[in-house]
């Protein structure tokens, strides 16, 4: 067995013991880096997985990659950049390029573009026939037709992708075009950065000169004033030039709360198009796109029963696509409908994702491993006391829940604790960057799970 089989099939075996949130969020990205002496190294791209790999998952994956091999006495985890991601070879290869489909090809270091973004590889349909018309008019005339253009929509539906379509196509046809993709989160960091330092002017000159400005998940923005107030500055002096700015967020200018009045009626001078779930057929043509692209068919039947379960997101087709291809070259076969019911089988809970409460203590629960019931008796241990803690933030922060039912959700509890908590929680978010981000994977999984 190769390496890259050698954890594919760890990675098989895992994902049957997990959640798939959970699965995504620890063991994207990651393959063996070397397997030698007994002691397989592990490559993983951040720390903070590292840590929860450690911590977390070390026992299993131990114990699959003994059973595998006896020979294999340690494992280690290391930090960097995955080296198969870069060397593309032939469509046989997928998996090792392509690892569940987290791919991630050379971004573009001046515009931060990823070259996969294409209008080519965009599939088109009527629920997003709107945005992609008018994403090609900009993609046409730059700072002419829409300005700023502004396209809204739901998780996994093809912001990103249609944005950075935009970038790709202009910096194909119109070579000294300046273009920035930023991210909301990176564009505050940038902001922060600079006040810190003192540098806001070569900031300031560096997002004044560009041609085309791609701005992604601007709700992040909300309640961010300074970094408002900043990108407010960098919005009036492009659009006066006639630059081209381009704008995607979850939801509307108007249900974006805390956005200063002139952004968001800055927002709407321009065109604002969303994009909704596709239907079933576009998810047909999706699927069967996507697994021309990898060179992979599966049968009509299969295709089918995949459309109809997941209705919501496009990530969601791939990544169920990539499971099919995953099995397919585990086993040597293709799965037919019978096998593929199973591997979905966790997929078919219920219709709508209604975000409750029960949701939100589920989704903490399986973060941190912990039994539902820990959450909500009062046992006063450390690792429970903390996720619970976070379970109670998130019913206030997201739900609004009021601190008395907070309280009486978790075992009875006084209000006054549902108020410790969450001021707790919120203050430690501001300082402690990894809790930030602990507590970001987990709305996402309560959000797209
Ligand atoms: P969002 O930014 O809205 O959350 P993304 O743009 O990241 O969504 O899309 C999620 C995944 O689905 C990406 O891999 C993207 O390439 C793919 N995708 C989304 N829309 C389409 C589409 N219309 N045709 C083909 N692939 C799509
Ligand atoms: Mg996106």
């Amino acid at each position: 067995m190769t390496n890259e089989e050698l954890w594919q099939t760890v990675l098989a075996q895992i994902q049957l013991s997990i959640s798939q949130a959970n699965f995504a969020t620890w063991f994207k990205n990651t393959e063996i880096h070397s397997n030698k002496d007994g002691k397989v190294t592990i490559l993983v791209p951040n720390s903070f997985v590292k840590e929860w790999l450690e911590n977390k998952y070390n026992k299993t994956i131990f114990k699959i990659l003994h059973n595998l091999d006896k020979n294999i006495k340690e494992v280690e985890y290391t930090v960097g950049k995955s080296r198969l991601k870069i060397f593309k070879k032939e469509s046989q290869e997928i998996l090792e390029t392509d690892q569940l489909g987290f791919q991630e090809l050379q971004v573009d270091k001046k515009t931060n573009l990823n070259p996969r973004y294409t209008f080519d590889s965009f599939v088109v349909g009527p629920f997003n026939e709107l945005p992609h018309a008018a994403a090609v008019a900009v993609a046409k005339n730059p700072g002419v037709v829409y300005n700023p253009l502004f396209i809204y929509g739901g998780v996994g539906l093809g912001k990103t992708h249609l944005l950075q379509a935009i970038g790709n196509e202009i910096a194909k046809n119109i070579k000294k075009k300046k273009i920035i993709y930023v991210s909301s989160e990176k564009f505050t960091s940038e902001v922060v950065s600079a006040i810190r330092n003192q540098k806001t002017e070569p900031f300031k000159e560096k997002y004044r000169t560009i041609d085309v400005l791609i701005i992604d998940d601007v709700q992040f923005l909300a309640g961010k004033e300074k970094t408002q107030e900043e990108f407010f500055h960098v919005f009036n002096i492009l659009y006066e030039k006639n630059k081209q700015i381009i704008i995607s967020s979850d939801r509307p200018p108007k249900a974006i709360q805390s956005l200063a009045e002139r952004l968001r009626s800055r927002f709407e001078g321009g065109m604002i198009a969303d994009i909704s779930a596709p239907d079933f057929e576009t998810r047909m043509a999706i699927l069967k796109t996507k697994a021309q692209e990898k060179n992979v068919e599966f049968s009509e039947e299969v295709f089918q029963y995949i459309a109809n379960i997941i209705k919501k997101n496009i990530r969601e087709l791939e990544g169920a696509l990539n499971r099919l291809i995953i099995y397919q070259k585990l086993n040597n076969q293709k799965p037919n409908i019978e096998t593929v019911k199973v591997l979905f089988k966790n997929l078919l809970t219920g219709p709508a994702k209604i975000v409750t409460p029960k949701k939100i203590i589920q989704v903490v629960a399986d973060f941190y491993d912990l039994k539902e019931k820990d959450l909500l008796t009062s046992s006063r241990k450390k690792e429970i006391v903390r996720p619970r803690q976070i379970a109670m933030y998130l019913l206030r922060e997201e739900l609004k829940n009021s601190f008395p039912f907070i309280g009486r959700k978790f075992n009875g509890k006084d209000h006054t604790t549902a108020i410790h908590s969450y001021k707790k929680i919120s203050k430690e978010i501001e300082r402690n960057k990894k809790l930030e981000e602990e507590i970001n994977l987990i709305k996402e999984q309560v959000f797209t799970c």
